[in-house]
């Protein structure tokens, strides 16, 4: 029996194939690469799906997040707010620039545990960076009213979340900036690399046009010291082409782990919880087991591969360990990391594969 992976992204390419290799050609041919139509109209499209005034596309997640804070000059001195347990590309979004990352333990819902923010806030606090861990929305109600009692900025973290809401608003339009990623594997995903950040605020928005082209408002003229970090035209095209269909993806998503929630049953493990007000769409289906190396270890002998997301946190890691954290400094992060686990999931996944999953799940 074929192997079943924790990812199938040509299954997405197959699904809309024709379209994929029209646009593909029509970029090729236009003779046209960089900031062009293309990249206008994704900019344009993209904004108007999360009900942001701006969006601007940029090169990639990491991009989006480490300029967000460049052009709210947040850097040296400065303390952002993120959770312990994310991916390790959230916190060098702060830490390019210098800022300090500050580490608040996540809730039963994976994403930062809202009640335990305001005894981290200190002088130094400048902003809290969420992140819609997973695909599911954060508690963003009494964040945002931090954010105001505080006078901080808000970022978020949207790389896993494009499409979920909080109370009806989608996320990226909560706080100041929000940052995306739509690297392949992301639910838009491009076909390489590529980001963009949402704003309502003009001057922002501005702000990060500039900056990731030199920071030239005019070819030539340099107003700041910039990057190049421009989206380009073929994945703009092709992200066009994905955005048309990411109701109908996000449904595909939702079947399926609406069967794992049903049809999943075992002591052993854990399942998601999703929070009144939240949307999940389902960036990744992560179980919780105190067995999680043995059931790794025993779906991988059924020929059903997973992921850890992730096994290491950031605080742990050799980049960060210039913070002096110990072990045991983020026990509720720590324990995640031992027991998470992403089963299988993607477009294009057959009923027959999700019932082999199911199978091995309950049998273990
Ligand atoms: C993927 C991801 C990023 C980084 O995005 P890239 O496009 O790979 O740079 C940042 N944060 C989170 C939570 C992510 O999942």
């Amino acid at each position: 029996m074929e192997k079943i992976m924790p990812n199938r992204l040509d299954r997405g390419f197959y699904m809309y194939q024709k379209e994929f290799e029209i646009k593909a050609l029509e970029v090729l041919r236009s003779g046209w690469y960089i900031l062009g139509n293309e990249v206008k109209q994704f900019e344009n499209e993209f904004a108007s799906f999360t009900g942001s005034k701006h969006c601007v596309g940029l090169a990639s997640g990491l991009d989006a997040l480490w300029i967000a804070f460049r052009v709210l000059g947040i850097g040296k001195d400065d303390e952002v707010i993120v959770q312990g347990n994310t991916y390790i590309a959230s916190v060098m979004g702060i830490t390019i620039n210098g800022a300090t990352p500050v580490f608040v333990e996540p809730d039963e819902y994976f994403n930062i545990d809202a009640s335990k923010i305001e005894e981290k806030i200190t002088p130094k606090t400048k902003a809290i960076l969420v992140v819609h861990l997973y695909g599911q929305a954060s508690n963003m109600k009494p964040i945002t009213d931090l954010c105001k009692k505080y006078n901080l900025r808000l970022v978020e973290d949207c790389a896993q979340s494009h499409g979920a809401c909080f109370d009806g608003k989608m996320t990226g339009t909560f706080g100041d900036i929000g940052c995306f990623s739509f690297y392949p594997s992301k639910n838009l995903g491009a076909f390489g690399d590529a980001g963009a950040i949402t704003t309502d605020d003009e001057k922002l928005a501005e702000a990060v046009r500039i900056f990731r082209n030199y920071g030239s408002e005019k070819r030539y003229h340099n107003k700041v010291v910039g990057a190049n970090s421009r989206l380009d035209e073929l994945q703009a095209g092709l992200l066009r082409v994905r955005l048309t269909h990411i109701k109908e993806l996000a449904e595909e998503k939702q079947k399926i782990c609406g069967r794992y929630l049903e049809e999943l049953h075992n002591d052993k493990i854990q399942l998601p919880k999703i929070r009144d007000g939240a949307t999940h769409i389902w960036h990744q289906f992560v179980i919780r087991s105190k067995q999680r190396d043995e059931l790794m270890k025993y779906l991988d002998e059924k020929g059903i591969g997973t992921i850890i997301h992730y096994p290491i946190p950031p605080h742990l890691s050799e980049a960060y360990s210039y913070l002096g954290m110990k072990g045991g400094s983020l026990p509720v992060t720590e324990l995640y990391a031992k027991e998470v686990l992403s089963i299988p999931l993607y477009n294009g996944m057959t009923e027959e594969e999700q019932a082999r999953v199911i199978k091995a799940i309950n049998v273990f």
